[in-house]
């Protein structure tokens, strides 16, 4: 190995935000750290990198936001935010629709102005259905909050593409991260904090991983030389798969991928939102992206919009999206009782935890591991 890697306290495995945090924190506090990453960048899934002018998002948009003002002020004491509100627009189509589902959705589907009209209507459609007591999946939940019109239009062909199964085999809770309110509002979020880093994300770990006690060594997989790392360095963090951890011994779990499509314009504005998604099936992108949109102080002149098609993962591709229903909630326990076993390493982030976590989660996640590991 390239490293004396006696004098490391901690040795990192992957430099997405729980890495980092925990390399931060660790650092502070006197600790040498050693960070391998496997891809040729820092930042995991938040990694953004400037284009014309513009930040792109390399993973997909990533828009911050939070009711964990500890969260916030931490992630704001690395970088500056800016004002951006998420709004996005659906596409069924040629039919456009404000999200998420709100008055301005249901005046557009039925031309109903009040909430009480659009109640009305929601009841009717929830009780055509035959939708009774607690919802069994992802369809009966999205037709008792917001009716049958909607779900046909805006839910179903966009989830079942994006998950690549019907939305009665999906749990319910994957729908209820999108608000249904009844006022004219069209923010994306619930949360009281909300933006996109001025600079982009990658500055925030730049700032994270500054210290001289961290080093980083990119292009470099854990899974390789995993007995080695284990039994070299006195304490392991690890952010990836919890599967590939044990070589799939009880079996694979499933995950979703996505692939990026990137395409640069020169014209300042081309589809006029920051989020476009398509909501039917036959699309075979689930939204565009235009990033200038995200991007408050974007120069003018071009525009660089991506485009996300989810696809089925297997292992030559990246995992981004867990699926938690039964059979890998049941499957994720037999991975986690297992990893108890082994003290000496710190399984964080959404692949080792294989959940659905957004960043301010993660944040959350990395302050707690830390306040665990040093108190
Ligand atoms: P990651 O960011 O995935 O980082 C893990 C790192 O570990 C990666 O860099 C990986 O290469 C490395 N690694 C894995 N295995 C190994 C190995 N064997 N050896 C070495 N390195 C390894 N959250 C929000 O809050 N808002 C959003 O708008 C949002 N949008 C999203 C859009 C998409 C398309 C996706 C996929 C996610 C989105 N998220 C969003 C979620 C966000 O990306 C995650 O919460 C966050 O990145 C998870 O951080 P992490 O540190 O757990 O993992
Ligand atoms: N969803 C949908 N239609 C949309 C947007 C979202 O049916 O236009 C559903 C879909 O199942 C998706 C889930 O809501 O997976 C959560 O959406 P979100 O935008 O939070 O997805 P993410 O950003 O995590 O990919």
């Amino acid at each position: 190995m390239k490293y004396n890697n006696k004098s490391y306290d901690y040795l990192i495995v992957g430099s997405g935000p729980f890495g980092a945090i925990f390399a931060y924190e660790a650092a502070k506090r006197g600790k040498k750290v050693l960070i391998i990453e496997k891809r040729a960048h820092v930042g995991g899934n938040m990694y953004t990198h400037k284009e014309n002018g513009i930040n792109v998002h390399d993973y997909g948009a990533h828009i911050f936001h939070t009711d964990n003002k500890e969260v916030w002020d931490y992630v704001n004491e690395l970088t500056e935010f800016n004002g951006y509100i998420n709004q996005v627009v659906a596409d069924y189509k040629g039919e456009l629709y404000n999200l998420p589902f709100n008055m301005n959705t249901f005046y557009q589907m039925w031309k109903v102005k009040t909430p009480d009209e659009a109640k009305v209507k929601i009841e009717e459609q929830r009780k055509a259905a035959g939708i009774e007591g607690t919802p069994k999946n992802l369809e009966e939940q999205a037709i008792s909050l917001i009716g049958t019109d909607i779900y046909e239009k805006l839910i179903k062909g966009y989830t079942e593409k994006q998950w690549g199964r019907k939305a009665t085999e999906l749990p319910s809770f994957i729908i209820r991260r999108l608000p249904t309110r009844f006022t004219f509002d069209n923010n994306y979020f619930n949360h009281r904090y909300q933006g996109v880093p001025v600079d982009g994300y990658t500055a925030i770990f730049d700032k994270l991983l500054a210290s001289d006690l961290i080093d980083v060594q990119l292009e470099t997989d854990f899974l390789k030389d995993k007995e080695t790392f284990v039994s070299e360095f006195p304490r392991v963090v690890y952010t990836g798969m919890i599967d590939a951890f044990f070589d799939y011994e009880f079996g694979e779990l499933e995950y979703r991928s996505v692939r990026f499509e990137s395409e640069t314009f020169s014209n300042d504005n081309v589809q006029g939102n920051a989020v476009i998604n398509y909501t039917d099936a036959e699309t075979p992108f689930t939204r565009v992206m235009e990033w200038r949109h995200f991007d408050q102080k974007a120069e003018e002149g071009k525009s660089i919009l991506t485009r996300e098609y989810p696809q089925d993962w297997d292992r030559t591709k990246e995992a981004y999206y867990p699926v938690n229903d039964q059979r890998n909630s049941d499957l994720f326990m037999q991975y986690k009782k297992k990893a108890r076993k082994y003290e000496n390493i710190i399984f964080g982030g959404r692949l080792a935890n294989y959940q659905y976590y957004d960043m301010d989660q993660v944040f959350n996640a990395a302050l707690k591991a830390v306040e665990s590991e040093f108190k």
